[in-house]
C-alpha cells in the first residue's frame, strides 16, 4: 500500500509554471527526499500529492487510484507543525486519529481505546513517551516537529509527506527528527516524501532522490548517483 506515480505533472498559477512534465514512481515502503532550492517546486509537488492542489495537466495515482483530492491514508507533516499548543503532545498525537480534519473542537470528541493506543505507540515511535503529558508550547521546536510526526503516525497512513519538516531547526535537531522520520517510516513501512533543502542532511537519511529545479525534475536516483547540484 503507498506506492506513487506521478504522470507528466504540470502545475501552473496564471503564467508562473510551478511545474514542467513531471514524472515519477515510488514504490511501496520507498524513502524518497526532495530536493531542490526555494522556487523549484518542492511545496507545489507535496499538495498536489496531498490533494490539497489539482494538477494543471497529468495526474498522481495512489496505489493506481488517480487522487482527486485529499485522502485520510496520505499523512502530511508541516514544516510550521501546525499543532495545538495549549495541548499536551498526547491530545496532539489523538488529533492525527481524525484524519486531516483536526481542530480544537474535534479533540473533544471521544476516543476509543484502539485510538488511545496508537496515540500512545505514535509517541513512543518518536521517543516522546515520558514527554506525553507535556504542553506542547513547553517543548522545544524539534520535540514540538516529533509531535507533528506522532500525529501523523496515528492516522495511520500508507503514505507519509513531509515539507521541510526540519527547516526551523538547529542542525543537531534537524538530525534528530530525520531519525525518527526515517525510523517511523521503515518501521511501519510507509512510503515517503521528505522535501529538504540541505543536501547534507539528505545525503545522511535519504535512499532515493528526487531533484527539482526551476518546476523540471532534473534528478532521479540512488545516492551514488547524486552528482549534480541540485
Ligand atoms: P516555500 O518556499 O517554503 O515553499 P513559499 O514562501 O514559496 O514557501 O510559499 C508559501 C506559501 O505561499 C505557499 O502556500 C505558496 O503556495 C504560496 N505562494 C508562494 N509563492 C506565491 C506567489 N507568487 N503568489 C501567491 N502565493 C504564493
Ligand atoms: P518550493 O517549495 O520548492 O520553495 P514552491 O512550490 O513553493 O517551491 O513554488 C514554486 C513556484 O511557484 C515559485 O515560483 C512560487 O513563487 C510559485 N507559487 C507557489 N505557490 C503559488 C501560488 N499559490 N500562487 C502563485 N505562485 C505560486
Amino acid at each position: 500500500m503507498g506506492s506513487i506515480r506521478v504522470e507528466n505533472l504540470s502545475k501552473s498559477y496564471g503564467n508562473v509554471d510551478a511545474l514542467k512534465d513531471v514524472s515519477f514512481e515510488l514504490d511501496e515502503g520507498e524513502f524518497a527526499v526532495l530536493l531542490g532550492v526555494s522556487g523549484a517546486g518542492k511545496s507545489t509537488l507535496l499538495r498536489c500529492l496531498n490533494g490539497l492542489a489539482s494538477p494543471t495537466e497529468g495526474a498522481i495515482y495512489i496505489d493506481d487510484e488517480r487522487i482527486t483530492g485529499p485522502r485520510d491514508d496520505v499523512a502530511m507533516v508541516f514544516q510550521q507543525h501546525n499543532l495545538i499548543t495549549q495541548l499536551s503532545a498526547y491530545e496532539n498525537a489523538l488529533t492525527g486519529a481524525l484524519g486531516r480534519t483536526s481542530s480544537l473542537r474535534s479533540v473533544m470528541r471521544w476516543h476509543n481505546r484502539q485510538e488511545k493506543l496508537e496515540a500512545v505507540r505514535a509517541l513512543d515511535t518518536v521517543g516522546l513517551l515520558d514527554d506525553a503529558s507535556k504542553k506542547v508550547r513547553q517543548m522545544s521546536g524539534g520535540q514540538q516537529q516529533r509531535v507533528g510526526i506522532a500525529r501523523a503516525l496515528v492516522q495511520n497512513p500508507a503514505t507519509m509527506l513531509a515539507d521541510e519538516p526540519v527547516a526551523s531547526l538547529d542542525p543537531a535537531s534537524a538530525e534528530t527528527v530525520m531519525a525518527y522520520l526515517r525510523q517511523a517510516a521503515m518501521e511501519r513501512n510507509i512510503t515517503s516524501i521528505v522535501s529538504l533543502h540541505q543536501v547534507n542532511i539528505a545525503r545522511e537519511f535519504g535512499e532515493r532522490f528526487i531533484g527539482l529545479r526551476d518546476g523540471e525534475l532534473i534528478f532521479d536516483g540512488g545516492i551514488d548517483d547524486l552528482t549534480i547540484d541540485v
